[in-house]
């Protein structure tokens, strides 16, 4: 259910593992977080846990949510880059909290569902690719932010490739789900840092797209 209690009780448990940034969680306060789930999930919605959205893919459970756009710093005068638009609610979620998001991903079906729900939002501010994420966006590089929601086994040097000199970038890292670790990139004049944020779960990011373009 989506009665306000339920978003502010969500809101309570973000701010007390650690969520501070109130335009952060402003976002999240805003975004419809049943408008991105499977009706039969709709009355957990604003239970802090991932959800299915079909082809063995997640939405992602609001923390990590608010802990990935919380260490990509908000910024509404830079464009940011997602891999793996699932459900689009982080997508939303980024909308909100960057001047535009260029968000890519592989299944098709996956992606006409969110662009859907961004149209239905007026998020009129985010421009969806079908594509192979391990590829980025070249066309449209350099980004300012890169946001990963699935998760590559090692750092992509493609995408470290297409951040600007100053550009941050939040991705899991890990090919076994036991031991993946959330990860912020930073780029420096002599290349870039890693800090580790948080031991996390994704699907992993898998190269190419389905053999089948119905899927
Ligand atoms: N942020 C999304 C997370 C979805 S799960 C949400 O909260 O709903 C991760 C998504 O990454 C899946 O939709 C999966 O299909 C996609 N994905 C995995 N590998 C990819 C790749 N190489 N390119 C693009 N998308 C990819």
């Amino acid at each position: 259910m989506s009665t306000p209690n339920h978003r502010i009780r969500l809101l309570m448990e973000l701010r007390a593992s650690g969520i501070t940034d109130t335009e952060v969680l402003a976002a999240i306060e805003r975004v419809p977080r049943e408008a991105f789930t499977p009706p039969q999930f709709r009355d957990q919605a604003y239970e802090n846990m991932a959800l299915p959205i079909g082809h063995g893919q997640t939405l992602s459970q609001p923390t990590v949510v608010a802990l990935m756009t919380q260490a990509l710093g908000a910024n509404k005068r830079v464009k940011v880059l997602e891999i793996g638009t699932g459900s689009g609610y982080q997508t939303a979620i980024l909308a909100k909290l960057f001047r535009r998001v260029y968000t890519i991903e592989r299944h098709k079906p996956l992606l006409a569902e969110a662009e859907a729900r961004f149209r239905e939002l007026k998020l009129h501010n985010i421009t969806t690719k079908l594509g192979d994420g391990w590829e980025g966006w070249p066309e449209q590089a350099p980004f300012d932010r890169i946001i990963v929601t699935a998760a590559p086994p090692t750092i992509p040097e493609t995408l470290v490739a297409q951040l600007s000199p100053d550009g941050i970038m939040v991705l899991p890292v890990g090919g076994e789900k036991r031991t993946q670790r959330l990860v912020k990139l930073t780029m420096t004049p002599q290349g870039y840092v890693t800090a580790d944020i948080a031991p996390v779960r994704f699907v992993p990011m898998v190269e190419g797209l389905p053999s089948d373009p119905a899927v």
